[in-house]
């Protein structure tokens, strides 16, 4: 499996684009094909633990890993860590919807299900393609992906980890959960602004040449534990790939029969990886974007037009509280039909303007399959 940049071709293998987190030119690594399950594979998957899934998953992606590495990485990852015997159950709500239980990792956050694994993707990856060197990963967080990275990184050898939150962007609680983390390669700081503030001030770092020159003399190199890295995209591909061999072991779907999803978003991470576990054959037919008053995604999907000009709240949903989603540059490349000189416009226009208008076919291809809603904090607590 290779791999490519959304915004100019480049070619790397899965243990370069995870190492490195981001591509030289700015944009993010895209695999340059899909890999596809039959009815046959899904039907054997069926019978398998949830850690024999992620195994399959993962060898189908990660290919310039042995079968050995994956196997000790998802066994590591998800064998005594979450407080389930399945990281990922499926609980039936009310009749024919269906919660994804994503919440039994240590830190309580669903962010658990991929940063339990990357730090064993990373250093092997790291071993790989960036000969030993010490991997330095930064990560800005709207609360919850910092604690779970901390708690992933902490005292991981060959690893240091620098954390960037938003003073006053994160509930009390994610506050407390980071700044009292333990561990020798752990560093926590706070800044002034929102998420959107810390991420880009963290891409810019890893675009500095001089900076990268600098570490690169001290034996280093930066990663990222962002959802900008396809290292923490490939482990939450596994759990719609589970979820899909759930329904069919229970009977609750038929092989072949569609469902949908509906997925809280902010960088755009969790939605994608639906989208490419349904490019690997996993039949979901639509893709619910939920957002909160921050509703960006909502607008873009039902207008085509992504404007970041505008008011940014901050909610009781503090992890989706983003109005620049990363991801969404991912799911812009395949939507231009893998095109990067389409996508580095359209960011380039962001980048000046704060906004970009999809193409006319693009747009139809999207509402195809997306539906976009949103709702505020007074109904996500009356909901809750
Ligand atoms: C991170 C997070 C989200 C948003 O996920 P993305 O992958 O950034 O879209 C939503 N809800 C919770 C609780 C989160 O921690």
């Amino acid at each position: 499996m290779r791999f490519t940049s959304t915004r100019s071709r480049c070619d790397a293998g899965a243990s370069q684009a995870i190492a490195q987190g981001l591509a030289d030119d700015g944009g993010l690594f895209v695999p340059t094909d899909f890999p596809a399950f039959t009815a046959e594979d899904f039907a054997k998957l069926t019978e398998c633990s949830y850690v024999e899934r992620a195994e399959a998953v993962l060898s189908r992606y990660l290919t310039d890993f042995t079968a050995e590495e994956i196997r000790h990485a998802v066994t590591s990852a998800y064998t005594g860590t979450f407080d389930h015997e399945e990281p990922a159950p499926l609980k039936e709500v009310s009749p024919g919807t269906h919660m994804l239980e994503l919440w039994h990792g240590p830190t309580c956050a669903f962010k658990d299900m991929a940063l339990q694994l990357l730090p064993y993707l990373l250093t092997t990856a790291a071993g790989k393609a960036a000969s030993g060197k010490t991997i330095v990963i930064l990560v800005a967080t709207s609360g919850d992906t910092g604690k779970a990275a901390l708690d992933g990184f902490a005292n991981v050898p060959g690893t240091r980890i620098v954390v960037f939150y938003p003073r006053d962007g994160v509930s009390a609680m994610q506050k407390r959960q980071m700044t009292t983390q333990t561990g020798d390669n752990v560093t926590v700081c706070a800044i002034e602004g929102n998420f959107d503030n810390a991420q880009t001030g963290v891409k810019m770092i890893f675009s500095d040449e001089a900076m990268k020159a600098e570490l690169a003399a001290a034996g280093m190199e930066f990663s990222s534990a962002n959802s900008i890295n396809f290292g923490r995209l490939v482990p939450q591909i596994v759990y719609y790939v589970s979820a899909y061999c759930d329904l069919l072991k229970e009977g609750r779907l038929q092989p072949g029969e569609g469902f949908h999803v509906a997925v809280p978003t902010g960088n755009f991470g969790n939605i994608l990886a639906a989208v490419y576990a349904s490019k690997m054959g996993v039949p979901i037919r639509k893709f619910l974007c939920a957002s909160n008053r921050n509703c960006i995604l909502t607008d873009f999907i039902r207008t085509g037009v992504y404007d970041r000009n505008r008011e940014f709240y901050t909610t009781t949903s503090p992890s989706m509280d983003i109005l620049i989603s990363s991801n969404l540059e991912r799911m812009l490349y395949h939507l231009y039909g893998n095109d990067p000189a389409a996508v580095a416009q359209l960011m380039a226009d962001l980048k000046e303007q704060g906004k970009y208008t999809v193409a006319p076919e693009v747009l139809q291809k999207l509402q195809e399959t997306f539906v976009g809603g949103w709702c505020d904090d007074a109904a996500v607590e009356e909901t809750i």
